[in-house]
């Protein structure tokens, strides 16, 4: 999540967010997630070659549901991670699993017609069943909820969900509703902050570092070898690709790059259509139940609709855990925790007697488009996924199984996002984020002023 369109004691630590993968040992980020995982099994380096059908590079949700999709299909599966399982976007993000991308249906409705739109929200709709599939096949605890709540901070906004709720409707769903005006929306949120909102009782949240480390499980108990601490440092793109790291190679049928905004220049071309984003989380001490009752009164996700996002929803132990802010290319601010202390208490002021237990950030990866880039290097069989532009949780996941049916011969679905076409950022590699930067003050400044761009 980020773009849509205090002084107490603070554990934070990012070791690392802009991570140009380097053979250094690297433990998760200090985050609430990283302090209430229930597996810490650590999986050895890859040494030496091995052979498999897929090699998948990166960790995250979308090497994951991959791999979980094509060992099911029969593939033999390795994967390596550079760091840890979990280490990037997918362990440490708000844990909102919207169903949706960034650009909104209607945005796909325009430019590729009523039937293409109803096969993207669909395949939405998937992406979150999918989750809900591998929480009950393969037991993963990690405190799923149904629910999520899109809130207006003015008319536009309230205006621009209505048009989405018709096109969602026009596609088939009618089960998002709209919540009108401000008792609505109080009637959930204790902020005056919101004219309105919409509600999705599709969408959910939940601890996605839980998630992630269920689904490493799960992918084993299908066949899959997993190696963390095995940064990839070069993949001969060719029919028969070989995937390197500095102690081992895997020679592969088919390599899927799943490392996102920590693919780094790996593949110059990619990198060239991704900008890293970096986005911050904190965690509250827990607020005991009435008081967090009092917050959110349904343990729903929470995101309002202002170009530069917040984000939040308590955890299991009913902390409220508030997201927000964007960074093109991936920036840290040092005050980034007592940033995101503001940010929470411009939303709840009645928390400023609340300590703050956690702060931390991690980088996602956008494309020019908003839409995720899916596809294959030209004349070989390397494939990649990435740029979920701040939607990823869902997403993962879908496109995990589209890549597997890809690899079993059946390209339709796939292609839906393979055919969106994904152009360079403009600026080259040393412009492209100031280029950015720019086009994003506009947006903030109507933020700012209380316009919002939809
Ligand atoms: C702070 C934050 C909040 C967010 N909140 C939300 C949210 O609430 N809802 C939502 O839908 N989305 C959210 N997102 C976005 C979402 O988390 C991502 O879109 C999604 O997790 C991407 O998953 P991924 O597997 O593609 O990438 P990642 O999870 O980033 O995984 C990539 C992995 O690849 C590894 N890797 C990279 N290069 C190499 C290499 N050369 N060799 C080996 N391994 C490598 C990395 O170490 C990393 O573990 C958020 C992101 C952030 C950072």
């Amino acid at each position: 999540m980020t773009e849509n369109r205090g002084k107490q004691a603070i554990h934070f630590s990012v070791p690392s967010m802009n991570a140009q993968v380097s053979p250094a040992r690297r433990a998760h980020t200090n985050s609430y997630y990283a302090a209430s995982r229930n597996d810490d099994s650590e999986r050895a380096g890859l040494q030496g070659t091995v052979k498999a059908d897929v090699c998948i590079v990166g960790g995250g949700f979308t090497g994951l549901s991959a791999g979980i999709h094509l060992a099911r299909a029969g593939y033999k599966v390795v994967l390596l991670e550079a760091n840890r399982i979990g280490w990037g976007a997918s362990g440490r993000n708000g844990g909102q699993a919207i169903i949706g991308y960034n650009s909104g249906i209607g945005a796909l409705e325009s430019r590729f017609g009523l039937d293409a739109a109803k096969n993207y929200l669909s395949m939405a709709l998937e992406g979150c069943d999918i989750i809900r599939q591998h929480i009950e096949e393969f037991q993963i605890s990690c405190d799923f909820k149904p629910g999520h709540v899109g809130l207006a901070t003015d008319q536009k906004q309230l205006h621009a969900m209505e048009k989405e709720r018709q096109v969602w409707a026009r596609c088939g769903r009618d089960d998002l509703e709209l919540i009108p005006d401000r008792p609505g929306v109080q009637d959930l949120v204790a902020s005056s902050n919101y004219v309105g909102g919409f509600f999705d009782p599709n969408s959910a949240h939940l601890h996605p570092l839980n998630l992630a480390l269920g689904e490493a499980r799960a992918l084993e108990s299908l066949g899959g070898v997993i190696h963390e601490h095995s940064p990839v440092t070069k993949v001969d793109v060719h029919q028969k690709p070989v995937v390197h790291t500095e102690e081992g190679r895997v020679n592969a049928d088919y390599v899927l790059l799943a490392g996102n905004a920590y693919l780094g220049n790996l593949i110059p071309s990619i990198e060239a259509k991704l900008i890293p984003v970096s986005s911050f989380v904190i965690a509250t001490e827990p607020l005991g139940e009435e008081r967090a009752a009092a917050l959110l009164k349904k343990d729903y996700g929470y995101t309002d609709w202002r170009y530069v996002l917040d984000y939040y929803r308590l955890s299991a132990d009913k902390r409220l855990l508030f997201g927000g802010k964007s960074y093109y290319g991936g920036a840290q601010p040092a005050n980034f925790a007592e940033a995101m202390r503001q940010d929470m208490l411009k939303v709840f002021p009645q928390l400023s007697d609340v300590k703050i237990d956690y702060a931390w950030g991690g980088n996602f990866a956008i494309t020019y488009s908003r839409m995720p880039d899916v596809g294959r290097l030209r004349d070989s069989n390397v494939f990649y996924a990435h740029g979920y532009s701040g939607h990823g949780v869902t997403t993962t996941h879908i496109v995990g199984r589209l890549l597997s049916e890809m690899l079993a011969g059946n390209a339709e679905r796939f292609d839906y996002f393979s055919r969106i076409r994904q152009v360079p950022f403009p600026g080259g590699k040393y412009l492209k984020v100031p280029a950015v930067v720019m086009g994003s003050w506009y947006y903030r400044l109507r933020d700012m002023l209380g316009a919002s761009r939809k």
